[in-house]
C-alpha cells in the first residue's frame, strides 16, 4: 500500500499533490506519478524512484498535475510503464488504485478476447479499460461509477479517477463492504 493524493482548489495543485505525496512515502513505494485533464485532454508523467525525482521532472517539463500516486508494486515490475497514473486506451479515463484487484486476471483476459489490447502488466489497467465500457454502458452517468466499482471488482481497493470537473473516490473490500464515496 502507497499513497494517492488529489486537489481540486485555490492552491497550487500540483505543489499540494507533491507535498502530498511525500508524506506518504514513509508507507514505501517504488515509482510515482502524476496527472491531470484539461481541457479534456488526460496528461500523465511518471517515475521510478522518489517524490523529488518526479518533481524534478514536473519542474523540468512544467507538468501541472492535480491527482498522483505512488505505488508499491503488486502487478508487474517496477518499470516506468506500470508506475500509475493509469489510461484507458482511448484516453477518456485515468486512475491511480492502491491495492490488489483479486479478480483482475479474469477481467484483462475477458477483455483481450474481444481484442482489446494492453499496455501494462498492472492489475490497474484491467480496471481503467474495464470502468471506461462500463462508464460508456451507463451512458456517462456519475451516479453509476460507484455501482459499477462495486459489480465488477473484488479485492481490497482504494481508486481515484479524475472526470471533467470531479475526483471521484471509491473503496472496496470486506471492511468497507457497501460502501463508497466521492468528492
Ligand atoms: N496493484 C497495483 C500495482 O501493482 C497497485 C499497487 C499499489 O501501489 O498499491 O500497480
Amino acid at each position: 500500500m502507497c499513497g494517492i493524493m488529489g486537489y481540486i482548489g485555490d492552491r497550487d495543485t500540483t505543489k499540494v499533490i507533491l507535498e502530498g505525496l511525500a508524506k506518504h512515502e514513509y508507507r514505501g513505494y517504488d515509482s510515482a506519478g502524476i496527472a491531470v485533464i484539461k481541457d479534456n485532454k488526460i496528461s500523465e508523467l511518471r517515475t521510478i524512484g522518489r517524490v523529488s525525482q518526479l518533481a524534478e521532472r514536473v519542474a523540468k517539463e512544467h507538468f501541472t498535475g492535480d491527482f498522483g500516486h505512488t505505488r508499491w508494486a503488486t502487478h508487474g515490475g517496477v518499470t516506468e510503464n506500470n508506475a500509475h497514473p493509469h489510461v484507458s486506451s482511448d484516453h477518456r479515463v485515468v486512475l491511480v488504485h492502491n491495492g490488489i484487484i483479486e479478480n483482475a486476471r479474469e477481467i484483462r483476459a475477458d477483455l483481450e478476447a474481444h481484442g482489446i489490447k494492453f499496455h501494462t502488466e498492472t492489475d490497474t489497467e484491467s480496471a481503467a479499460v474495464k470502468g471506461r465500457q462500463a462508464w460508456t454502458a451507463a451512458a456517462g452517468l456519475f451516479g453509476s461509477a460507484g455501482t459499477m466499482i462495486k459489480r465488477f471488482f473484488s479485492g481490497c481497493a482504494g481508486m481515484l479517477r479524475r472526470a471533467a470537473k470531479h475526483i471521484w473516490t471509491f473503496l472496496t473490500g470486506p471492511w468497507k463492504k457497501g460502501k463508497w464515496g466521492q468528492n
